[in-house]
């Protein structure tokens, strides 16, 4: 199932950027595993998938630890980070999508300086300033990667959102325009240690819209994994 379900999540993002003017390969598929079994990683891992993404730390640091072994697979930390937790993930991950303060971001960086490595993160940004949901407004952020940006260990990569569920991903378009809107508005600034090459956006639901606004990244679960049950 996940093979098939693979080949048409791959042909999807293949028509959305061919409807876009964009080449396939500048946007990079993230398998969102979480709650998900390591054995339908290993049938994602034999089907080409090399990019992983969790939203827990101890969920993501037993998989990593499962296919240490394997060192093609990147590692995403896509969801809520606590600060005591950056210790466990920040040699093992190749990029933390959600840093939404100041402080987290201060603690990345001091983890990474203590650890040796060079920490990639992005800013998540609540476009539709969802209460329900983690990121800093649209307004706030410039400020923010500013300060982030000068901090030790860091490089602030770009952006990402995750958008309101929504019966129709059209709803959604105006938020991936406006997201990217602000990527490129940060990046023409040309700060050191402020890429802003990767903008993570679109889910199951909306990932063909967001490629056809300029998503980098599209961080894709149930489309591949199927549905989740929270309740086992
Ligand atoms: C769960 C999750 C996803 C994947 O959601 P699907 O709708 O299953 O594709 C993407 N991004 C984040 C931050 C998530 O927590």
């Amino acid at each position: 199932m996940v093979k098939e379900n693979l080949a048409q999540v791959m042909e999807n993002i293949e028509n959305a950027c061919k409807r876009s003017n964009r080449d396939v390969n500048e946007v990079t598929l993230i398998a969102v595993s979480k709650t998900k079994p390591v054995e339908m990683i290993s049938e994602a891992i034999d089907a080409g998938v090399v990019n992983f993404g969790e939203n827990k730390v101890q969920e993501l640091t037993d998989k990593m630890e499962y296919f240490k072994d394997n060192q093609n697979l990147k590692w995403h930390m896509i969801g809520h980070l606590q600060s005591n937790k950056v210790k466990y993930i920040i040699d093992k991950v190749s990029l933390i999508h959600s840093v939404d303060s100041y402080s987290l971001a201060q603690k990345i960086s001091e983890q990474a300086v203590k650890k040796n490595v060079n920490a990639n993160i992005l800013i998540e940004v609540n476009v539709a300033m969802e209460e329900s949901k983690f990121g800093l407004s649209c307004e706030d952020v410039k400020e923010l990667v500013i300060k982030i940006g000068a901090l030790p260990n860091i490089t602030v990569r770009g952006l990402m959102t995750v958008a309101p569920y929504v019966e129709n991903p059209e709803e959604n378009r105006e938020i991936f325009r406006k997201l990217k809107k602000l990527c490129v508005d940060i990046k023409s600034k040309n700060i050191d240690n402020i890429t802003m090459d990767i903008l993570s956006m679109g889910m199951t639901n909306d990932y063909e819209i967001a490629i056809e606004e300029g998503s980098t990244m599209v961080r894709v679960g149930t489309g591949i994994f199927g549905n989740r049950n929270y309740n086992i």
